[in-house]
């Protein structure tokens, strides 16, 4: 199987590669490695699928798992630890610096994502931090693993999806928006990116109370990410639905001195 890295780092693939050969320039959008058929022969005489095959298999799972394209490109191998200090001890941290939050943070978002894989259904984790301290990349990664791997998953931002299910988008699909909620409660991987940075309200409360309570009731992995700390996510989620967050997901802090997306890592 293709490893998630060599496929993200292939997309010039559909255009018949930067490096295309005679072939591909006489054919052009041909992929120069398979010709079009999607398999190749290995050096052992078995066919294998094609690069090419594997990137449009991924890129279609993930646009149905509502990745953004920057968060498309996110892994686990470019969510780079160099961007936390390693001297810059963090506030709730318990004396932790950046730089090991940020590792242990990798590490048990791998482990999770190894579990799900092996088909297990391991608690998730509750990202917690700043603007701009990689909390999304290390969401959208744990998602892109899954997918190479052919688990089902979904990437809420809940601020967009909470809109989208109350209808407040022009020309939507009510049956289309009933099929979403429906995946979020069901799916391998559910990723609720930026909880609380939204209006709350008694509707949209019971909307994350049914999706929450369902998934805490059938066991399934939930990854979360906010910048708001307990108190504030109590306020706005309500006792109930704090406590089945807490029971989907660990609390996993991240720190960093500055907005590692300003840089451009986040989303390289
Ligand atoms: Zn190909």
């Amino acid at each position: 199987m293709w490893e998630l890295d060599d496929l993200v780092s292939g997309r010039d693939i559909d255009n018949g590669g930067a490096a295309g050969n005679a072939e591909a320039a006489v054919r052009p959008g041909v992929c120069p490695e398979c010709g079009g058929s999607g398999f190749i022969l290995r050096q052992d005489g078995q066919a294998a699928v094609c690069r090419c095959y594997a990137h449009k298999r991924l890129a279609a799972a993930q646009r149905a798992a509502r990745l953004q394209p920057a968060m498309q490109r996110m892994t686990f191998a470019n969510f780079s630890l160099a961007c936390y200090p390693a001297n810059a001890q963090v506030t709730g941290g318990r004396g932790q610096t950046c730089y090991q939050l940020a590792r242990t943070a990798l590490a048990k978002a791998r482990q999770c994502c190894d579990a799900v894989a092996a088909g297990r259904s391991p608690r998730g984790l509750l990202l917690m931090g700043q603007v701009g301290c990689g909390k999304t990349h290390l969401a959208a990664a744990a998602a892109n693993d899954l997918l190479v791997r052919r688990k089902s998953v979904l990437f809420l931002v809940v601020p967009d999806f909470l809109e989208e299910l109350r209808g407040a988008f022009s020309g939507v699909d009510e049956l289309e928006v009933r099929r979403l909620n429906e995946r979020a409660k069901t799916v391998d991987l559910l990723v609720l990116d930026d909880l609380g940075s939204h209006n709350f309200s008694d509707w949209t409360r019971s909307v994350l109370f049914s999706i929450l309570n369902y998934r805490m009731n059938e066991g399934l992995t939930t990854l979360a990410t906010t910048n708001l700390d307990f108190t504030a996510l109590q306020e706005l989620l309500g006792d109930r639905s704090l406590s089945r967050l807490l029971s989907l997901c660990e609390p996993c802090l991240l720190a960093c001195d500055h907005d590692i997306r300003l840089q451009g890592l986040e989303k390289s």
